[in-house]
């Protein structure tokens, strides 16, 4: 640990450097405050310093304010050093400057001795601390770095998910996926397919008099449904958008797609969900459109899908609670 003693005093200096070097500090020297501030600026250590009060040019309450303003040297313990018994004013006037400590000339060695034992260990508990800050920031910074990695990815999970968060059933993006698919495999194997496109009856009267989230409970239940009344590994039922939903039927005709349409609205209609809002029932009801195809090379499943939603607009329209088929 470095002693800084600044004393305009010769006398003082060498007294005071011979004590301190004898107890294992390293010693530098300064005659006055001018030159004990340059040696500031080229010391990159926290340092003690023994600084006298009354000096020519910048005296000591001058330039420990300087020492503990300075961004680079504020850390340095500041022992003031004083030609009589402070009064109270005086420590008022060093402690407001910043002075860590202070001593009466004439020095006691034993006093000097202790109170340079106590800014040293302030000095390495500050420096300890200083380190613990900067392994702390470090490790925040690295946490956050983490952290926004990890939203980054999980927005890419959350794009590349088949599931529809409220139902559990498979999203719009799966079902796109299994139709790309499967389309191209019906036209191989030259196997018909049914689409039904399926439509909550008077969804928005019933979100408004039972509110949200009874109705997103009833859209689960819509969905538990379909699950139900569709098994086959070969087809899927899935969340369409809404309060929409699709099923498709692979290698299923035109008569079998009627039946599970019939099978889905009566158990739906069973669930008996009270909708007191709905113009056509007293419980939840669905609409359903269906559409069979068999796939060749100048179809698509677009128009697979737009027959279905066709379909689904008559059944609206021709009083809800039904299926048309075409
Ligand atoms: P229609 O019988 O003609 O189908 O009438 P509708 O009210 O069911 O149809 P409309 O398209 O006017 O309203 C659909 C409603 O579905 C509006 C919207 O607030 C609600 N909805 C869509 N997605 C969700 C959802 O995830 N949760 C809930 N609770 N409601 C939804
Ligand atoms: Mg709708
Ligand atoms: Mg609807």
């Amino acid at each position: 640990m470095k002693v800084l003693i600044i004393d305009d005093e010769k006398s003082i200096r060498t007294i005071l450097s011979e004590m301190v070097q004898q107890w294992g500090y390293e010693v530098i020297l300064a005659a006055d405050g001018e030159s004990g501030w340059k040696i500031f600026q080229i010391i990159n250590e926290p340092v003690i310093v023994l600084l006298d009060w009354i000096m020519p040019g910048i005296d000591g309450v001058e330039l420990c304010k300087r020492i503990k303003q300075g961004a680079k040297t504020s850390h340095t313990y500041v022992i003031m050093l004083t030609a009589r018994k402070s009064d109270i004013e005086d420590m008022v006037i060093g402690f407001d400057a910043g002075a860590d400590d202070f001593l009466t000339k004439p020095i006691d060695p034993r006093e000097l001795s202790c109170r340079l034992s106590v800014g040293s260990r302030i000095l390495s508990y500050q420096y300890e601390l200083e380190q613990r800050n900067a392994a702390l920031y470090e490790t925040t910074r690295v946490m956050e770095n983490i952290m926004r990695e990890l939203q980054t990815v999980n927005g890419k999970l959350k794009d590349l998910s088949m599931e529809d968060e409220v139902t559990g059933i498979a999203n719009r993006r799966c079902l796109e996926n299994y139709l790309a698919k499967e389309w191209w495999h019906a036209l191989r194997e030259k196997k018909i397919m049914t689409f039904i496109m399926i439509d909550v009856d008077y969804f928005k009267l019933y979100n408004d008099t039972y509110g949200h989230l009874a109705g997103d409970e009833c859209l689960k239940k819509v969905a538990a449904v379909l699950d139900h009344s569709v098994k086959r590994n070969s087809d899927i039922k899935a969340r369409y958008g809404g309060e929409e939903f699709a099923v498709v039927l692979y290698a299923t005709d035109y008569a079998g797609g009627k039946k599970i349409a019939e099978k889905i609205r009566l158990a739906v209609e069973e669930l008996q969900i009270p909708h007191s809002a709905s113009a056509i029932n007293l419980y939840v009801t669905i609409s359903l459109g269906v559409a069979t195809m068999i796939p060749d090379p100048d179809s698509s499943y677009e128009m697979l899908i737009k027959k279905a939603d066709d379909a689904l607009y008559r059944a609206k329209r021709e009083g809800r609670n039904r299926w048309i088929a075409v």
